[in-house]
């Protein structure tokens, strides 16, 4: 699994960072979040496969979140796509996207699935599930978690002992199922462990709010705005300081925090944004775009 942040400016584009989104890439398919205005040439640019795209989720309809939608979907149509699309986003996504694809003398070739989803959904896909969650930002705005679904695994020195080893009843123990083994029973619990799943949070435009904090615990990577400095927190309505995105972090205990959404404002004092940040949560990068950031598979545990 890897993770690009795409596009991380606010609202304004700057010289160096483009209008939001972010891309999952899990086992071959490509998921993006946001989808501003120039996210197609960022993902050639960054060769991010952008015929691979099969979902699409859409933070809230502010034009810095969307404007690329209709280019993106031009240029699938022009290299030939087949593969349907399938478009997610809080209330009125239906109604916005019919909007965008009755804009001109616009044909496809392909299908476009397009769902107004709503906090307590899971969209599942090829081993992994996808959660909205309400944020605060004046409008209907979404914040996404990404999990992994769990792994079950042999324990090898159960195995060995029990010299079970690479019997094809292995399966079925993985599968839950109890086995009979050298005339004993030997049931799932004893020799297979459950992984818990990778877990990357999204989360839109949104000012510091509970529910960002209840669905961002425990995970692997936390991709949050910041799109100003605490001190003018005050004037932006709806949106996140450094400072606070860092305490997010903190108080949903995640491993990484990536900043994202940042003013062009900041463009000379990037690294007092990132300090701030710091202080209430030490491992935060600031994205960028086009980088990419990892996240290891979990162990199991003992
Ligand atoms: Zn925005
Ligand atoms: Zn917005």
């Amino acid at each position: 699994m890897n993770i690009w942040t795409v596009g991380t400016s606010s609202a304004v584009p700057s010289r160096n960072r483009g209008l939001p989104a972010n891309i999952i890439s899990y086992k071959g398919e490509r998921i993006l979040f946001d989808c501003g205005e120039g996210t197609q040439r960022k993902l050639m640019a960054e060769k991010l496969g952008l015929m691979k795209i099969s979902r699409i989720f859409i933070s809230h309809w502010h034009a810095d979140h969307f404007s690329g939608l209709l280019g993106l979907i031009q240029t699938m149509e022009m290299e030939g796509r087949e593969e349907p699309l399938y478009i997610y986003g809080p209330p009125r996504t239906e109604e916005f996207t019919d909007n965008i694809l009755d804009t001109g003398y616009f044909q496809r070739s392909f299908d476009i699935f397009v769902e107004n989803i709503v906090e307590g959904e899971e969209i599942v896909g090829e081993g992994y599930q996808i959660k909205p969650f309400e944020v605060e930002h004046g409008v209907n705005a979404f914040g996404y978690v990404f999990e992994e679904e769990q792994k079950r695994k042999a324990n090898k020195d159960k195995m060995e002992e029990l010299g079970i080893g690479s019997s094809p009843k292995v399966g079925k123990l993985k599968r839950g199922e109890e086995i009979e083994w050298e005339g004993e029973r030997v049931s799932p619990e004893e020799v297979i462990q459950t992984v818990e799943g990778r877990k990357i949070v999204y989360s839109g435009d949104t000012s510091k709010c509970e529910n960002m904090i209840k669905y961002a615990e425990d995970a692997d990577l936390l991709i949050h705005e910041a799109t100003c400095r605490h001190k003018i927190i005050d004037q932006r309505n709806g949106h996140t300081s450094a400072k606070q995105a860092g305490k997010i972090a903190e108080k949903a205990d995640v491993n990484k925090l990536v900043l994202t959404h940042i003013s062009r404002r900041y463009q000379r004092e990037e690294e007092e944004l990132l300090a701030e940040a710091r202080e209430e949560f030490k491992n935060t990068k600031i994205g960028e775009d086009g980088k990419e950031f990892s996240v290891s598979p979990h162990r199991p545990e003992d």
